[in-house]
């Protein structure tokens, strides 16, 4: 998938008043080198990252991605970013591509240059891949031991595990696990033997009426299609709740889904080679409403 777009951003500081960024942007050709070899991001993964999905010229959830953006700087000792510069960034960006189809913007803000004067910024927007398959055929699932209790982030929050971090390693290999063993994603389950979430994606379950996905307890990312979902689904008259879930209650879930911000949300068809249900009708939905524009 080529780069439609790469913007260098230059950051300013959070509290900076000014209203006009086109300065602090710099256009990069996709071809072209633009990052120092001495970068943090790819020397130790040292900066974090969000994907935001682009459906018709619209970017979805732009504002809660900037929130976690904000969260994961916190927690990862970064400077703050500043929204304003990063909403610029993003309406550059979206004016840059075709007014229809769907696109995905990922913003990275790392740590720099060791001993450099800043941080390092930039944006690359890109063509979606074609997830309209996986939306209605849906995947197969393994539960992998994510090796840690449900509360390490409390007990060690060096781990870093609320923040959306530059360190996917470990995630895209759980990915490689679950091909070996003949399924598509992975469910993380915590050491304790609680649900936790996909490698890239928010666990979302129906037992009969009510919704559910795991409790935010900082060990794992609060999806920004998991709560717009739960918005919306609320919004409809239906429970949404948050709770602890253990890995048992998998086995009894009447639908399960793993949603994210640009493949949406996947049906789950089978966990570790058990058929889970699939409710055609209510996925159909989901998706109509996660392509819909949404803030
Ligand atoms: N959890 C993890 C570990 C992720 O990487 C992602 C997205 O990449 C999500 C959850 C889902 O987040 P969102 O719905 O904001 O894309």
């Amino acid at each position: 998938m080529s780069a439609l777009l790469t913007l260098l951003i230059h950051p300013v500081a959070a509290d900076d008043t000014r209203t006009d960024f086109a300065d602090t942007f710099t256009g990069v050709a996709a071809t072209e080198p633009a990052l120092r070899v001495g970068e943090l991001s790819t020397q130790r993964g040292d900066g974090i990252f969000e994907t935001i999905g682009v459906v018709d010229g619209h970017a979805q959830e732009a504002g809660p991605h900037l929130e976690r953006l904000r969260n994961s700087a916190r927690i990862c000792d970064l400077a703050a970013p500043n929204v304003a510069q990063w909403t610029a960034a993003i309406e550059r960006a979206v004016s840059a591509l075709p007014a229809t189809g769907e696109f995905s913007i990922k913003l990275v803000l790392s740590r720099g240059v060791e001993h450099g004067p800043a941080p390092t910024a930039w944006l690359v927007a890109q063509s979606a891949p074609d997830f309209s398959a996986v939306r209605v055929d849906g995947i197969r699932v393994v539960t992998l031991d994510r090796g840690y209790d449900r509360l390490a982030a409390e007990r060690a929050p060096w781990l870093l595990l609320g923040a959306k971090t530059l360190s996917y390693a470990v995630n895209m290999a759980a990915l490689r696990e679950a091909a070996r063993r003949g399924a598509d994603d992975t469910i993380f389950v915590s050491s304790d033997g609680f649900v936790m979430e996909g490698p890239t994606s928010s666990v979302i379950l129906r037992h009969g009426e009510v919704y559910s996905t795991p409790a935010p307890s900082g060990a794992i990312l609060h999806g920004t299609t998991q709560m717009s979902l739960f918005e919306h689904i609320e919004a409809s008259g239906k429970p949404a709740e948050y709770r602890e879930i253990p890995v048992a209650d998998l086995e009894s879930a009447d639908a399960a889904w793993l949603v994210s911000s640009v493949r949406l949300a996947a049906p789950i068809t089978a966990i570790d080679g058990r058929p889970v249900p699939v409710d055609a009708d209510e996925t159909r939905a989901f998706t109509e409403y996660l392509l819909s524009p949404r803030d």
